[in-house]
């Protein structure tokens, strides 16, 4: 008998286990993947986009094409998850499903900071973790006057780790570009003990150094809890104070409501196993940043689109075994590359493998134009991969 297996989310997660699944499975299987929006980009082309490098349709794809021969997309709200009956309610009509795989990426809540909604609704503040944020914050940048720029990290955890130290530079790139590089301050505020914590404190000092030689300052160990958009001031839970002529924050970061109304989620997150990216739930995987994927103790697998890809492949193995068929036993990896975009057409490579004992083994490549070239040509595969383009 034909089955069923559902994937909620096109992002890189929910695509790669979409064409992992097919490799695996019966050609009478029916894999039918759920998103929102017929349009995909990758995470590094925000920063591309809201430094005024790229626009955003010269760097999107249309899953409907991509999966066009793998799997069907349903173009559609996911409403409600019934982990009992195994169906999915969508905006479209209901979907049963043997087997779900949770590919739904992480939302932004700026809610959950007091002042944040209103500093980013009425311009003081501004973000690039969506694509209508990272347009406004370029529109933003684009006619800074000059003065103190304050990139504040929220919380714990986000979408890819570099991503705001990435941000403080091509601030900088940029207002150098447009000659007032002697009149902004870019300081960047973290929670974390180092720069990128979850690289370990040498990729931190290396980090820094890299900063400040770009005269950006780090403040670390400082936990965001308001701010005041009329006096242009945030507020941190130590009772230490920062004025900012403009804020670039890091909004919270949880799991969608769908899969917290559920009951799937123990806090902000869907705990899945590293070996096979099952839930709690039977018939249910969760893959990419929805999930909360523990290495160990103290160390999560960092939220970052290669990771997804990878564990898409560990949960597709998974359910095909699950389901009866031969399939290779999971392979458990958690090796990771992003690139590191500096300005000044250069990029430099954080890359390692975050399974290595005691610790993650990374290293970060110094910044060049071969690295931002190869970023590039890395981005051109990606969108190759929609024959439409
Ligand atoms: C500024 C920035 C830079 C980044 N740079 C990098 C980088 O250099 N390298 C890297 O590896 N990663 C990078 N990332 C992170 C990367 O984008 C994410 O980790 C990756 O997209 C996660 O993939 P995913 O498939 O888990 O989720 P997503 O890509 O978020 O996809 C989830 C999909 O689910 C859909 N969805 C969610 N809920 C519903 C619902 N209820 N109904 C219907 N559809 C729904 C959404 O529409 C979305 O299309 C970056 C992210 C940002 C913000």
């Amino acid at each position: 008998m034909a089955r069923n297996v559902v994937i909620i989310g096109a992002g890189p997660g929910g695509l790669a286990a979409a064409r992992a699944l097919r490799s695996y499975l019966d050609p009478s299987d029916r894999i039918v993947v759920i998103d929102r929006h017929d349009e995909q980009r990758l995470g590094v082309t925000l920063l591309l986009i809201m430094r005024g490098w790229r626009e955003p349709e010269e760097v999107m794809i249309r899953p409907s094409r991509v999966l066009a021969g793998t799997a069907e997309l349903v173009v559609a709200e996911a409403l409600q998850i019934d982990p009992t009956a195994r169906r999915v309610e969508t905006s479209v009509g209901s979907i049963t499903y043997d087997a779900l795989v949770l590919a739904s990426g992480a939302e932004v809540v700026p809610e959950l900071i007091p002042g944040l909604a209103s500093a980013l609704e009425n311009g003081v503040a501004g973000h690039c973790w969506t694509l209508p944020a990272a347009l406004q914050l370029r529109e933003r940048l684009h006619c800074f006057p000059g003065g103190r720029v304050l990139i504040v990290i929220a919380r714990l955890p986000y979408k890819c780790p570099p991503a705001p130290y990435e941000v403080a530079l091509l601030v900088r790139d940029l207002a150098e570009e447009r000659g007032i590089g002697q009149s902004i301050e870019v300081t960047v505020v973290t929670p974390e003990p180092s720069p990128l914590a979850v690289a370990g404190p040498a990729i931190g000092e290396q980090l820094t150094r890299l900063l400040e030689a770009r005269g950006v300052s780090v403040r670390t160990g400082e936990q965001l809890s308001s701010v005041d958009p009329r006096h242009r001031e945030v507020v941190f839970a130590s009772g230490s104070r920062e004025l900012f002529d403009l804020l670039i924050v890091v909004p919270p970061h949880r799991a969608p409501a769908l899969v917290r109304d559920a009951g799937l989620a123990d806090g902000d997150w869907v705990p899945a196993s590293l070996e096979t990216m099952r839930t709690s739930v039977d018939g249910i995987w969760a893959i990419g940043d929805v999930a909360a994927v523990r290495i160990r103790e103290n160390l999560l697998v960092p939220k970052a689109a290669v990771f997804a890809q990878q564990q898409a492949e560990v949960a597709a193995r998974d359910i095909a075994r699950w389901l009866g068929y031969d399939a290779p036993e999971p392979e458990v990896r958690a090796f990771g590359r992003c690139w590191f975009l500096t300005g000044r057409g250069m990029a430099g490579a954080i890359e390692g493998d975050f399974l290595a004992e005691p610790r993650p083994a990374v290293t970060l490549s110094s910044p060049s134009p071969e690295g931002f070239t190869q970023m590039e040509a890395e981005l051109a595969s990606w969108l190759a991969q929609d024959p439409g383009r």
